[in-house]
This record gives structure tokens, sequence and C-alpha cells, in this order.
């Protein structure tokens, strides 16, 4: 039998604010990030990063409810959610 040990940041129902913080570097545009956020939080740059990509950032960090969704769809896993 396999156990799953999760060893990211803890997440609890009672945190009120949560905060999305994206490795903009190393994202590569996809904007998987972008569709998947059932709260809207997160927009597409309007800059480049040095890869040349436009990387998701934050647009209405308050709205976050730190579901995680956005670091689950991530394909480089730059996404990470903490309470606040
Ligand atoms: S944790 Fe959920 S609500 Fe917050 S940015 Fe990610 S997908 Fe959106
Ligand atoms: S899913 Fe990851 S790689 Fe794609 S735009 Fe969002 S942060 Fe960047």
């Amino acid at each position: 039998m396999t156990a799953i040990i999760y060893t990211g940041p803890l997440m609890t129902k009672t945190a009120a604010k949560h905060r999305v913080i994206i490795d903009t570097e190393m994202c590569k545009g996809c904007t998987l990030c972008i569709a998947y956020c059932p709260k809207k939080v997160l927009k597409e740059s309007e800059h480049l990063n040095k890869a040349g990509y436009h990387y998701a950032e934050p647009e209405n960090p308050d709205q976050c409810t730190g579901c995680l969704i956005c670091t689950l769809v991530c394909p480089e896993v730059v996404i990470e959610v903490y309470d606040e």
C-alpha cells in the first residue's frame, strides 16, 4: 500500500485571506491557471518575462478563496497559495 504525504503549504478552513504567489520568471504563459480560477483572480500580464512569455499575475488577489485549483493545473508548478 502506498501512502501519499502532502508536504505543501497547509490550508485551513478558517483562514480569512489567501495569498497567491507566482514565480513569474518560470511561468510559460499557458494561461491554464487563468482559465481555471473560479474567482477570476489571475490575468495575463502585459509584460514579458525573460523567457519571452506573458506571465500570469494576480489581478483580484482579494478574491482568492485558497481553493488551490491554480496550483493543480499549472504544468510548471510555479504557483503557491498561502493562508494569511
Ligand atoms: S487558489 Fe483558487 S481562487 Fe485562488 S487564485 Fe488559485 S484558483 Fe483562483
Ligand atoms: S498555469 Fe503556470 S505556466 Fe501556465 S500561465 Fe499559469 S503560472 Fe504560468
